[in-house]
């Protein structure tokens, strides 16, 4: 996850900005009004020992964070129904190797008693046997996928050791969902080459770049042009850009906060963010990072709608490319009754 009050962190400006209130506020999105929904492919609804763990790192940085550490399935399931939300996945990753099975169990069983739950599966580094576990997800508790947080997990999630893993998903055409990007503010980097070849050793894996490798658009565009495995998921990186097309039209020169935000590294990268959802809408999700995100999906939704990309590209991200890859990975039970006509 990220937050904008993060990016004060790393110059060492205490002063965090205030939350912003209304970005926290609940309810409809005003998208059914439009015969629209939001599929969200990126919530996360942990244990309760990990819940607490997740809000009190964001409190760290934004400090006023409103989400209580005691935050529970229900309230969270509650707050995404209140938003219309019809489906969505709910990811879940170890910190340490001993809870693995126990946290795939802890996803199975949760899911299982909420129908609009899909569950992804997790590995860590330390697994001793990867492909057995990812069987297990996939084949055994009917997982759609697996997700990776290299940079929480501190691990590399494309190195050969997760091959069994990739063998598995390329096997059943699934997707591999994998936090990239946002590296100033973790203070991490991520082999990209790597995570190319990958891509292409395993046509078949659905590979989801979680937060869009933020800022990398460029690269972002040109492996989605080169492979049709390759999609995005733009979960915080909408608010983050529409974050700084709000500093860009205001002040100059920039204030210091902007420095995490990689202002320098956007500007280059910025005409190929446009271009994405010009050419791969189709292939571009997004989700929240509910409830740890930049908001509830009102406030979301309206970061979305800043853009002004136009009715066929809000609706490819809030559930088209979804839609297309539950299709692609065989999953088109799950497509709700009124969405993804003529999306194939
Ligand atoms: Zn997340």
């Amino acid at each position: 996850m990220m937050h904008e009050e993060q990016y004060q962190r790393t110059n060492g400006n205490s002063v965090a900005e205030k939350v912003d209130d209304r970005r926290w506020v609940g309810g409809k999105t005003g998208l059914e009004e439009r015969g629209w929904s939001w599929i969200d492919p990126h919530v996360h609804i942990l244990p309760p020992r990990r819940m607490r763990g997740l809000v009190r790192w964001v409190r760290k940085f934004t400090p006023g964070f409103p989400v209580r550490e005691d935050i529970g399935p229900e309230e969270i399931v509650a707050e995404l129904r209140r938003s219309g939300v019809p489906l969505f996945f709910n990811l879940v990753f170890p910190l340490w190797e001993e809870e693995t099975e126990d946290l795939n169990r802890f996803n199975r069983d949760l899911c299982a008693k909420i129908p609009e739950a899909v569950p992804f599966g997790s590995l860590h580094i330390e697994t001793p046997d990867k492909e057995r576990e990812t069987r297990r997800c996939i084949e055994e508790y009917g997982f759609l996928g697996m997700k990776l947080h290299p940079y929480a997990q501190r691990f590399p999630a494309f190195g050969d050791e997760m091959r069994p893993m990739f063998r598995v998903l390329n096997e059943h055409r699934r997707p591999l969902l994998v936090h990239t990007g946002f590296d100033v503010f973790y203070g991490m980097y991520m082999d990209l080459e790597r995570m190319e070849r990958v891509i292409r050793e395993y046509p078949d894996m659905q590979v989801v770049a979680v937060h869009s490798l933020f800022p990398r658009f460029r690269l972002a565009y040109r492996l989605l042009k080169e492979y049709d495995n390759f999609w995005l998921d733009m979960s915080n990186s909408i608010s983050c850009m529409r974050m700084y097309e709000e500093l860009k039209a205001k002040s100059d020169p920039l204030p210091s906060m902007a420095e995490s935000l990689e202002v320098e590294e956007v500007d280059e990268n910025y005409p190929w963010f446009r271009r994405l959802f010009e050419d791969f809408s189709h292939r571009i999700l997004y989700g929240t990072d509910f409830p740890v995100g930049f908001g509830y999906h009102p406030a979301l939704w309206m970061d979305l709608h800043h853009f002004g990309f136009g009715e066929r590209v809000e609706r490819d991200l809030l559930w088209g490319a979804v839609v297309n890859l539950l299709k692609k990975c065989g999953f088109a039970h799950l497509v709700p009754d009124f969405m993804g006509r003529g999306k194939a």
